[in-house]
C-alpha cells in the first residue's frame, strides 16, 4: 500500500480572495508598453482610494466608461466550440477586436468581475511615488506594492532619518570609545613586558 502524500510535501503558494482574478489585470497595468488614455487603467482609478481625488460621483462615472468602452471596442461573446475526453463543449469568449490589445481586453474583463465581487478597489498603486506599481491589496491599509518599498519609504522620513543619525552618532562614539581602551591596554601591556 503507498503512502499517501502527505500535506506539507506539496508546496502551496499562498494567494488571497480575487487575487487571481486580479493578477491578469495588475500584469496589464504595470506593462511597459501601454496605449495613451487606457480605459483599463481609467476604470481602475475610478475606484475606491483612487476616486477621492475626482470631482463627481465615481460610481456613474465608472459606468459610464464601461458602457463607452465595450461599444467602442465593440465587445461580444461568441460561443467558442471544443472536444472534450468525454464529448465536447462550447464556451462563451470574448471575440477579439482590434481595438484593443489582447491582454488589455483581458485586463478589462477581469476588472469587470472584480467589480461585480466589490473588489476592483483592492488594485492599488503603490505609496511609493518613484514606485508607482500596481498591486493587489492583500490586507486593509496595505499602502505599498512590497516590503522593500514600504521599508524605502519609511527611511526616507525625516524622523527616520534623525534616528539612524543619532544611532550612527552613538556607534562611532563607541568605537572611538573601545578603539582608546584596546591602545591603553597595549600600551600598559608593553610597559608591563619592558620591566620583567
Ligand atoms: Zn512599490
Amino acid at each position: 500500500m503507498s503512502q499517501p502524500k502527505r500535506h506539507s510535501q506539496v508546496l502551496h503558494k499562498r494567494t488571497y480572495w480575487g487575487e487571481d482574478t486580479a493578477s491578469v489585470l495588475v500584469d496589464w497595468l504595470n506593462h511597459r508598453v501601454r496605449p495613451k488614455g487606457d480605459p483599463v487603467e481609467a476604470l481602475v482609478r475610478l475606484q475606491g482610494h483612487h476616486s477621492l481625488v475626482l470631482d463627481g460621483d465615481p460610481r456613474q462615472k465608472s459606468v459610464e466608461l464601461v458602457n463607452r468602452t465595450t461599444r467602442s471596442w465593440g465587445l461580444s461573446l461568441v460561443p467558442v466550440a471544443g472536444l472534450t475526453p468525454d464529448g465536447w463543449t462550447a464556451e462563451w469568449r470574448h471575440r477579439p477586436t482590434s481595438k484593443a490589445h489582447p491582454l488589455q481586453l483581458l485586463a478589462f474583463v477581469k476588472a469587470l468581475h472584480l467589480a461585480s465581487d466589490g473588489l476592483l478597489q483592492r488594485v492599488r498603486q503603490c505609496g511609493r511615488t518613484e514606485c508607482g506599481r500596481y498591486y493587489y491589496e492583500r490586507f486593509p491599509q496595505q499602502e505599498f506594492c512590497s516590503t522593500k518599498c514600504r521599508e524605502l519609504q519609511k527611511r526616507s522620513t525625516p524622523e527616520w532619518k534623525k534616528s539612524r543619525a543619532q544611532y550612527m552618532q552613538r556607534h562611532r562614539h563607541g568605537l572611538q570609545e573601545r578603539e582608546r581602551r584596546g591602545v591603553s591596554a597595549v600600551t600598559r601591556k608593553k610597559k608591563g613586558a619592558k620591566k620583567s
